[in-house]
Formats: structure tokens, C-alpha cells, sequence
């Protein structure tokens, strides 16, 4: 049931949903976002577009992983409800203004993935060109300043970020990602959390080896070669040959963040130090219950 929604929907990439399969699409996105640890209790949120001026949105104060078909809530891009039985999400404005922002925009998704939303608690963009598969589909994850949940002045500061992104990481919140149907956003949302337990756990083990200047030019010309565009934003390339993304940088919050580029390599707060600690600081506190 669940693939024959996902496939059904593909038949309608970058184009309206039929408002029955978004309904279905947006439950079965918020089932695979709680499946996968993605929000606590009744954070997050999910929304298509499914015409000029109609927007479906989860509801607010309810759990992703359990929310019915007919409880999400129809409202215009100026944010009035249209139909349904409950407010929409307390995030809706940060929905509208990409939606305003991004008119190729047809779906987005909110969440509060833990490893991803670390990086962006501690000020860390994701913006190194390290993986492969990451530069060709996002290139750079900025942080978006700092607002308040559910205030115009995050809205403005998310919308910003994505004229030039896909993804964006709030900073000391979570992450926001989007795509032309809501199983893109989600997947593009499962990426900006892949690469980020990825680089976690390089940084674990001493830093990030960058990509250099040449080899994305070799994943280029691979891109090239097969007819597949490469996200817009450029890389920047450090005095060593080593590249990484051309925003994001600078528009980090980078409170506390100690991250440097040292050599070709990406070293942050964490040492094996520090972890061995953590680990060891753990293990007393669950001896002691
Ligand atoms: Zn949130």
C-alpha cells in the first residue's frame, strides 16, 4: 500500500497532486519520519502544494506517526484556513514563506533529526564538499540564524536560506528540507541526517578528508556526462586544493563552534577524548540505577 502511494505519486513529480494521494502522501511521510526518530512528541511538520494557491499541512499538536487523512488542514498561501477540523502546524508560516519564495517548491518537510540538529545546536554547517553522493543532489546545508519557533522573523531567515538550498538546518532547532513531492523532501531530509551521523563519526576518528577542487570537477564532468545538473551553488576552494561549498560558511551562527580547517581535513570540538568520557560518564550513571 505504502509503495503503491510512493509510486503513484512519482507519476506526478513536480506537478499538483489530486488532493486524495497528497492526503495520503503527507500521513505516509509523517509514519516514515517517526519511524525514524526524526521528531519527539508532536514536533515537526509536513506540507504540499497542491495548487496556485492551496497548501495541505499537518495539523498542530499532533504526533507525525499517527496523524488521519482527513485531519490535515487546507489553508491559502496568505495562511487562511480553507477546511479541516483542526489549526494547522504552529509552523505554517515558515511553509509559506518558502512557498513564496521557492514557486518550484511543491512540498516540505520539517524535522528535528537528532545527529543533524546536534551539527546545527553546535553552530556547525554542513557546507565541506565530502561525500560524493551529497554534492551532487544538496551541495551545501547552511544554518539559518537563530528565531523563535512559529515567528515571521524564522520564516524570513529559513526562506532566505533556501533560495539557493534544498536543505537548510535551524540554527538550535532542527532542519527543514524540500522537493518537488513530499517523499523528496523526506528523502532529501534522511540525506541531510545520513551525512551528518557520517561526519560525526569522521570527526570521531580525527577529520573529514575534504574532496579536492579536481575531484569535483571529475564528479562534474560525471554529471555532465549523463545529462544531471549539479545543485547551483559553487565551491570554494581553500589554499590547500581542498573544496568546500560556497555558502553557508559565513552564514553559520558559529556560537560555540570550534571547527577548523586544518590541512584537508575538518577537525571539530569532539576528540576520542572527549567521547571515552562521555561514554565512561554514561556507563556510571546506568551503573547506578
Ligand atoms: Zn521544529
Amino acid at each position: 500500500m505504502q509503495e503503491a502511494i510512493e509510486s503513484m505519486v512519482g507519476e506526478y513529480f513536480g506537478k499538483y497532486l489530486p488532493e486524495s494521494l497528497a492526503r495520503a502522501a503527507i500521513v505516509e511521510v509523517g509514519r516514515r519520519t517517526f519511524a525514524r526518530g526524526f521528531v519527539a512528541a508532536n514536533d515537526g511538520n509536513i506540507s504540499a502544494r497542491i495548487g496556485d494557491d492551496i497548501i495541505l499541512a499537518t495539523p498542530t499538536g499532533r504526533s507525525k506517526g499517527f496523524i488521519r487523512e482527513d485531519e490535515l488542514v487546507k489553508i491559502n498561501l496568505a495562511g487562511e484556513k480553507l477546511e479541516g477540523p483542526l489549526r494547522p502546524s504552529s509552523e505554517i508560516l515558515m511553509h509559506l514563506a518558502i512557498y513564496k519564495t521557492r514557486p518550484d517548491v511543491l512540498a516540505i518537510d520539517h524535522a528535528h533529526p537528532p545527529i543533524c540538529t546536534g551539527f546545527a545546536v553546535a553552530g556547525i554547517p554542513l557546507d565541506k564538499c565530502v561525500l560524493a553522493e551529497v554534492v551532487m543532489t544538496l551541495g551545501v546545508i547552511p544554518i539559518a540564524e537563530f528565531a523563535p519557533p512559529s515567528t515571521d522573523e524564522l520564516a524570513e531567515a529559513v526562506a532566505a536560506k533556501m533560495k539557493d538550498c534544498n536543505a537548510v538546518l535551524l540554527a538550535n532547532h532542527g532542519a527543514v528540507s524540500v522537493g518537488k513531492d513530499v517523499f523528496e523532501a523526506h528523502y532529501t531530509m534522511e540525506r541531510i541526517e545520513h551525512f551528518a551521523n557520517i561526519s560525526l563519526v569522521a570527526r570521531l576518528l580525527g577529520g573529514e578528508k575534504l574532496l579536492t577542487a579536481n575531484d569535483i570537477e571529475r564528479i562534474s564532468e560525471v554529471q555532465r556526462e549523463a545529462g544531471a545538473k549539479m545543485p547551483t551553488v559553487a565551491c570554494k576552494i581553500g589554499p590547500d586544493g581542498s573544496a568546500s561549498c560556497g555558502l553557508g560558511s559565513d552564514s553559520a551562527s558559529p556560537q560555540g563552534s570550534s571547527a577548523s580547517i586544518t590541512g584537508s581535513s575538518v577537525k571539530g570540538d569532539v576528540s576520542g577524548e572527549l567521547v571515552a568520557e562521555v561514554l565512561a560518564a554514561i556507563k556510571r550513571e546506568f551503573a547506578e540505577i
